[in-house]
């Protein structure tokens, strides 16, 4: 039996609105690879070549991989995910199968995506680390893949990294990530936009300024501001729960529901 796992391909439900600010990181995404996987006869007619791999970069949390899966939603795309640890650690000897495996399955999924994070993990410059004979040929095989990869195959790597400094030069070069893209920390403007994607469905006393929140969260990225929305809805039921009898509790009555908010003080 193969120690191979199954190549899992995902249909995504993450839609451009779902990610705030990143407003010109999303037109890029959106013209280098939602459109190719949408018009490519359009691009044919025009002569122009889309990309083959799109690197995102930045720091950790501000949502990378959530605009992989948007751009896969939005260009109605499939989507196969693989973490370059996972590739590493647990398949190595069969690393080059994997690479191959998954690339095999994008290409009978196409139009697909692939999308690689943490590709620092198998893609340091070739020679400088431990273990190297294992991700020269990871590498080796991922270039040979993409390299390999027919102009409208349907097919577009992406891969996200916080660290773009330490990977090979070879994998940037023309045809293969030669679209880098800096995914930054949110500003305040990006800031309030996170936090109105992430109290959309919350229901929100008068009182919650989500301006103020944006402004006095310098140096939250968004999966932070995430992690703090949902601490706030916790607090509004902690709060809920500790005023309502047991048995309105239990049968969740309309009372404990209609008392569900959360205010200025849950984001304390
Ligand atoms: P890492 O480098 O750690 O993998 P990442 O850049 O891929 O991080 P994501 O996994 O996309 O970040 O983000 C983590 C979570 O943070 C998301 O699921 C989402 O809830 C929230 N998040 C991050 N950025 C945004 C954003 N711009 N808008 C809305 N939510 C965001």
């Amino acid at each position: 039996p193969s120690a191979l796992r199954e190549v899992l391909i995902e249909v995504p439900n993450v839609h451009w609105d779902d990610i705030g600010g990143l407003e010109e990181v999303k037109q890029e995404l959106r013209e280098a690879v939602e459109w190719p996987l949408k018009y490519p006869k359009a691009f044919k007619k025009l002569g122009i070549t889309p990309p083959k791999g799109v690197l995102l970069y930045g720091p950790p949390g501000t949502g990378k991989t959530l605009l992989a899966k948007a751009v896969a939603t939005e260009s109605e795309a499939n989507f196969i995910a693989v973490r370059g640890p996972e590739v590493l650690s647990k398949w190595v000897g069969e690393s080059e199968k994997r690479i191959r495996e998954i690339f095999r399955k994008a290409r009978q999924a196409a139009p697909a995506i692939i999308f690689i994070d943490e590709i620092d993990a198998i893609a340091p410059a070739r020679g400088t680390s431990e273990g190297e004979k294992v991700t020269d040929r990871i590498i080796n095989q991922l270039l040979t893949e993409m390299d390999g990869l027919v102009e409208n195959s349907g097919v577009v790597v992406i891969a996200a990294t916080n660290r773009p400094d330490i990977l090979d030069p070879a994998l940037l070069r023309p045809g293969r990530f030669d679209r880098l893209i800096l995914v930054p920390a949110p500003d305040e403007e990006a800031r309030f936009e996170i936090f109105k994607v992430h109290t959309r469905s919350m229901p929100l006393a008068d009182d919650v300024d989500l301006r103020e929140l944006a402004r006095r969260t310098e140096g939250y990225t968004g999966a932070d501001i995430a992690a703090v929305c949902r601490e706030a809805a916790l607090n509004a039921l902690r709060r809920v729960v500790k005023s309502v009898p047991k048995e309105k509790l239990e049968e969740e009555s309309e009372e404990f529901l209609n008392k569900l908010v959360v205010t200025r003080k849950d984001f304390e």
